[in-house]
C-alpha cells in the first residue's frame, strides 16, 4: 500500500491549483499561503495517525477542493464576532467575566455619536488650540464628588499605579496586612504596589490594625498611607479596622497623603440599591478626609471600563503630569460613555431608573417573582417545565461581598438531561445564555435579564430543552 501522504499536494501546486485562485484573488497571498500550509500540516499530521487504520474512502472531491473548502470555513470563523452579547441570567450584576456593566442607553448613544467622527477630543474650540482630554469628565466628577480635582484613567489598576507612583515613588506605601486583597483577574495589591515603584510597609495584623500601627511605621520614608477596600470578602470576628476618616486624621497630622482605593465608584445612596448603609460613597471618603480615592468605572458606577481618581488638586495635578499618565489614557469612546454615565447621576432617580447596574440591584425580590411568574407561564406554555425558588443574587464584581439581594430563581426541569448538559446547551446554542446551577438543575434569576432580552431568552430555552432530533436515516450511528 503507498502511503496516503503522498498523494497530498505540495504547497505550490495548491496554491497554483484552480480551487485555490478565488481565494488568491479575494485575500492577500501570504495570509492564504500561510492557512494553507497550516492546513497541509494537519492533513499530514491526521494522515501518519491513520496509517495504520483504513485509508479515508475517495468522496469524490478533490485534495485542492477539499482544502480550499477548509480555508473558506476558517476565512468564515475569522468573519464571526469572538466578542458577543450573551444574556446573564446568573444575577450576578458585576460579572465581571460577561463584561462587568452593561451601559446605560444615554451612554451607548454618546460613543455612537462620536466614534466615527473627529471630534474635539484634545482641541480647544474657543482658543483654537491643543486642548485637553482630562477636562470632559472633570467638571462631573468634581460636583458629583466634591473634590478639587478628577483624572481618568484605562482602569482602577491603572488608577492605583498612577497614584502610587506619582505620591510614593521609592518610597514607602503604608498599608493594613489586613487589606493586601487580591481582587481577581490578577490585580494583587502587593504585586500592583511593587509595580508602581513604591515600597510596601505592612502594618498590622489580618484581623486586626490600629491607629498605631500605622503611627509607628510613618518616617522619612513614607510616601502615602494606603487604604483599600476588601471589596470582595467579609471577615468577622475579632477584627478591628481603621477607617478611613481615622487614617486620614493621621495622614494630615504627619503631613503625610492617604489614598483610598475604594474599589467601586459608589455615586449613589447604597441603601437605595440593597447595599449596607456603610457602603462609602465617593464623597462620603473625601468628607472623610482622604487625599485622593480611585475606583473603577465599570462596578457600582454602571460605566465604561475606565478608573476615576478624585482628590487633592495638588495630588491630581501631578498625576496628570506624570508620564505614566500617557500610557493609561482613555479614548474617546471612554469619556463619551463615562460622561453621559455621570450626567445621570446629576439627578439621582434618573440614574436610578436608567443606569442599567442601579436599576437591577434597586429592582425587589417581589418584582423579580412577578416577572418570574409571567415567565414561568411563558415557559409552560412551550413545555418547558419550570418552579420558582427563593434564593439571592450577588452584586459581584468585587463589590459588597456582604450583600445579599432576595430573588426568585426558575429551576428548569428537562428530565431528559443532566443540569450540566443543558447548561452546556444554553451556553453554545445561537443565543449564549449563561446561567447557574442550584441542586442540580439550572437556574435563571431575571434580575440580570433586560426585559427586551426575554423573548431571545425563552427561545433559546426552548432550543436548548427540545428533545434531540430523531438521527438521519442512513447515517451510521457511531458508537460512543
Ligand atoms: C475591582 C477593584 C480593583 C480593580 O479595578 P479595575 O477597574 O478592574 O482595574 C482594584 N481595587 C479594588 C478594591 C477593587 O475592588
Amino acid at each position: 500500500m503507498t502511503d496516503p501522504r503522498r498523494s497530498i499536494p505540495s504547497l505550490d501546486r495548491l496554491l497554483s491549483s484552480a480551487a485555490f485562485a478565488p481565494l488568491l484573488a479575494d485575500y492577500p497571498r501570504e495570509m492564504i499561503r500561510s492557512m494553507a500550509r497550516t492546513e497541509l500540516d494537519r492533513r499530514r499530521a491526521k494522515l501518519a495517525a491513520e496509517a495504520t487504520s483504513d485509508s479515508p474512502t475517495d468522496s469524490g472531491v478533490s485534495q485542492e477542493e477539499a482544502l480550499a473548502g477548509t480555508v473558506y470555513a476558517r476565512l468564515a470563523a475569522l468573519q464571526d464576532d469572538t466578542l458577543r452579547h450573551v444574556i446573564n441570567a446568573t444575577g450576578v450584576v458585576l460579572h465581571t467575566n460577561l463584561g462587568r456593566a452593561p451601559l446605560a442607553a444615554a451612554a451607548v448613544d454618546a460613543m455612537r455619536r462620536v466614534a466615527g467622527a473627529y471630534t474635539n477630543l484634545e482641541y480647544d474650540t474657543d482658543a483654537g488650540a491643543r486642548g485637553s482630554r482630562y477636562v470632559h469628565c472633570r467638571d462631573l466628577l468634581v460636583q458629583l464628588t466634591g473634590a478639587e480635582d478628577a483624572l481618568v484613567v484605562n482602569n482602577n489598576a491603572a488608577a492605583v499605579v498612577l497614584a502610587l507612583n506619582t505620591l510614593a515613588l521609592g518610597k514607602e506605601a503604608v498599608i493594613s496586612r489586613g487589606e493586601l486583597v487580591e481582587i481577581g483577574g490578577a490585580f494583587r495589591v502587593p504585586e500592583i504596589m511593587a509595580r508602581s515603584g513604591a515600597v510596601l510597609r505592612e502594618v498590622g495584623s489580618t484581623n486586626r490594625t490600629h491607629p498605631a500601627d500605622y503611627e509607628a511605621a510613618i518616617g522619612e520614608d513614607t510616601g502615602v498611607l494606603l487604604k483599600v477596600h476588601p471589596s470582595n470578602f467579609t471577615i468577622s470576628g475579632y477584627v478591628a479596622q481603621v477607617t478611613a476618616r481615622e487614617l486620614a486624621d493621621l495622614g494630615r497630622r504627619v503631613g503625610v497623603p492617604v489614598v483610598y482605593d475604594a474599589g467601586s465608584g459608589l455615586f449613589v445612596d447604597p441603601t437605595l440599591i440593597g447595599l449596607s448603609a456603610d457602603e462609602p460613597t465617593a464623597r462620603a471618603s473625601l468628607d472623610d478626609g482622604v487625599a485622593v480615592v480611585t475606583m473603577s468605572g465599570d462596578k457600582l458606577c454602571g460605566g465604561p471600563q475606565c478608573g476615576l481618581i478624585v482628590g487633592d488638586a495638588v495630588h491630581i495635578d501631578a498625576m496628570r503630569r506624570n508620564p505614566l499618565c500617557r500610557a493609561l489614557r482613555v479614548d474617546k469612546l471612554t469619556l463619551a460613555a463615562l460622561a453621559a454615565t455621570l450626567r445621570l447621576y446629576l439627578r439621582p432617580d434618573q440614574a436610578l431608573r436608567q443606569i442599567p447596574v442601579l436599576r437591577m440591584l434597586a429592582t425587589t425580590r417581589a418584582q423579580i417573582d412577578a416577572r418570574a411568574a409571567a415567565f414561568a407561564t411563558e415557559c409552560e406554555a412551550a413545555g418547558i417545565g419550570v418552579e420558582r425558588v427563593e434564593n439571592s443574587s450577588a452584586v459581584g464584581g468585587g463589590a459588597s461581598p456582604g450583600a445579599s439581594l432576595p430573588t426568585v430563581l426558575l429551576l428548569i426541569a428537562d428530565r431528559t438531561r443532566t443540569a450540566a448538559e443543558l447548561d452546556r446547551r444554553l451556553r453554545t446554542g445561537r443565543t449564549t445564555v449563561v446561567a447557574r446551577i442550584v441542586d442540580d438543575r439550572v437556574a435563571i434569576d431575571l434580575r440580570t435579564v433586560e426585559p427586551a432580552d426575554q423573548a431571545a431568552l425563552l427561545q433559546a430555552l426552548r432550543e436548548a430543552c427540545a428533545p434531540e432530533p430523531a438521527p438521519v436515516p442512513s447515517t451510521p450511528v457511531s458508537a460512543q
